[in-house]
């Protein structure tokens, strides 16, 4: 097994132990030309299949996935699909309103693309919180929602009472709704499309990792058993982007650990605390993120160190036992939901995170020839933006750069991180002592 396969993960999550099996890719096998070959089925990868191939029917575009498509972040994350963009202050009514329109339009996009073709998916869109567990923080939140609403941005802000149908978590004082925002099934999603790229002719291939780039006007990607030669390159790879040699400096991949809850009556959720609500994340800087099945299942992760790690030289997968790590989710889980004490955990997983040095995520393209194209380092809060990424990427190959060139993400140069043993060292000192995750805060953009 090469290295790149090697360290991918295999625990499995409840989207994965969920989703309607579908019949698998070949494997690459022999020589191909393509017009575009895509590193990656995740949403990133496949959106831009997506898109190119709609917009250019007669392209020959090519994606190699590793392993099976959903592999990484997209078929492990807690499932909140959400606006705005990690890390990005926007702090005037044109930027905010540029921000959150770029994010609504990816929503939009989900959601008309399933209704479109008629996919089967689990998409809640019935709105998320962020919470706030601090009383001063709360204010400022509420202050912010009514000045965002004022500039015509649907969110508004919910304590006591008017909270309690939503959600009633201890130690929560209020929470900002966003309607637009829900739980995706990123599986449904992704195995939804696949079949439609294949009849459309995208050349998608499975257990095909790249193990070797050879960059140039015509690139070589190299797998075990096959090779493709194409002009544009994607890099759809988020967190496993390092290890191709890409962005070593610009992200790093922090193992976020999850559980999942049997399934229960929404009722008996409701009784605990969980009403009608799609998702919640929390003020911390480590946050918890939450998010509620329609068939009663409660995924929970994060919350404070011990649901994040980071593994030495970027290692994207988690092979080591995280017993500890579990148990922690599930401590914070239960202090928000006392009473959801005696549930029983069916699914647990961990996936990598691809985080920025300032969270902000990065679309663009690079490359001596100009032909590298790349998005990822969404933070944890790709859901959206990665299937974003591929009406940008799409516009960016077909050297369309205006209308994304405002954004935060266009061209956006990621740096910062030292490599290991620095990197190992420092964030395992900084996390111990601060408590918090290192980053750089960015003025108000
Ligand atoms: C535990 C967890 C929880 C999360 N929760 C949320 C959330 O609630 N909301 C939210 O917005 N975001 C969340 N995220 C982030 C979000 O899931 C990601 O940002 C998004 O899915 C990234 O999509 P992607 O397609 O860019 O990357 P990925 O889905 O990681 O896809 C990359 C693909 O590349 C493949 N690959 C890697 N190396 C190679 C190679 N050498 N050759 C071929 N293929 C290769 C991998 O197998 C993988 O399938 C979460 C992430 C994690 C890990």
């Amino acid at each position: 097994m090469n290295r790149f396969a090697e360290d991918l993960d295999d625990n499995r999550s409840v989207w994965a132990a969920t989703a309607a099996p579908i019949d698998a890719c070949p494997s690459l096998s022999g020589d191909v030309t393509a017009d575009v070959v895509i590193i990656g089925g995740g949403f990133t990868g496949i959106s831009t299949a997506y898109h190119l191939i709609r917009r250019f029917p007669d392209k020959r575009i090519v994606l190699l996935e590793a392993r099976r498509i959903g592999n990484g972040a997209s078929g492990r994350s807690g499932g909140m699909a959400l606006n705005w963009i990690n890390g990005v202050h926007a702090d005037t009514p044109e930027r905010a309103r540029r921000v959150y329109g770029a994010t609504k339009s990816g929503l939009d996009w989900i959601e008309s693309t399933i209704r479109e073709h008629g996919l089967n998916v689990r998409f809640r869109r019935i709105g998320c919180f962020d919470t706030y567990t601090d009383t001063a923080r709360a204010e400022a939140a509420h202050e912010s929602a009514e000045k965002l609403a004022s500039w015509g941005i649907p969110v508004r802000y919910l304590s006591g009472t008017a909270l309690a149908p939503y959600l009633r978590a201890r130690g929560v004082v209020g929470g900002v709704l966003d309607e637009t925002t829900g739980q995706l099934h990123g599986l449904d999603f992704l195995r939804g499309l696949t079949p439609l790229l294949r009849n459309w002719g995208v050349g998608l291939y499975e257990d095909s990792p790249v193990v070797r780039i050879e960059e140039g006007r015509t690139h070589v990607v190299h797998t075990p058993n096959g090779r493709v030669r194409a002009p544009v390159l994607v890099l759809a790879t988020n967190a496993y982007t390092a290890r191709l040699g890409y962005f070593t400096r610009g992200v790093f991949p922090l193992h976020s650990h999850v559980v999942a809850t049997e399934p229960l009556p929404l009722e008996r959720w409701r009784e605990m605390g969980w009403g009608d609500t799609a998702g919640f994340c929390d003020d911390l800087d480590r946050i918890a993120y939450a998010s509620m099945s329609a068939d009663g299942r409660l995924i929970f992760g994060g919350g404070g160190n011990g649901a994040y790690s980071y593994r030495y030289g970027g290692r994207t997968a988690w092979t080591g036992p995280a017993e500890d790590k579990f148990a922690f989710v599930r401590r914070v889980l239960e202090r928000y939901f006392p009473e959801a004490a005696g549930v029983r955990l069916e699914h647990r997983w961990t996936g990598p995170v691809c985080a920025t040095m300032t969270r902000v995520c990065s679309m663009g393209v690079g490359g001596e020839h100009k032909n590298v194209f790349h998005a990822l380092g969404y933070s944890g809060h790709g859901v959206v933006l990665a299937n974003l990424a591929g009406a940008v990427l799409c516009d960016l190959i077909s050297d369309h750069h205006e209308p994304w060139r405002d954004l935060p993400f266009y061209q956006r140069r990621l740096d910062g991180i030292p490599p290991d043993p620095i990197r190992w060292a420092g964030y395992h000192i900084y996390t111990k002592f601060t408590g918090r995750s290192p980053r750089k805060v960015l003025p108000d953009e």
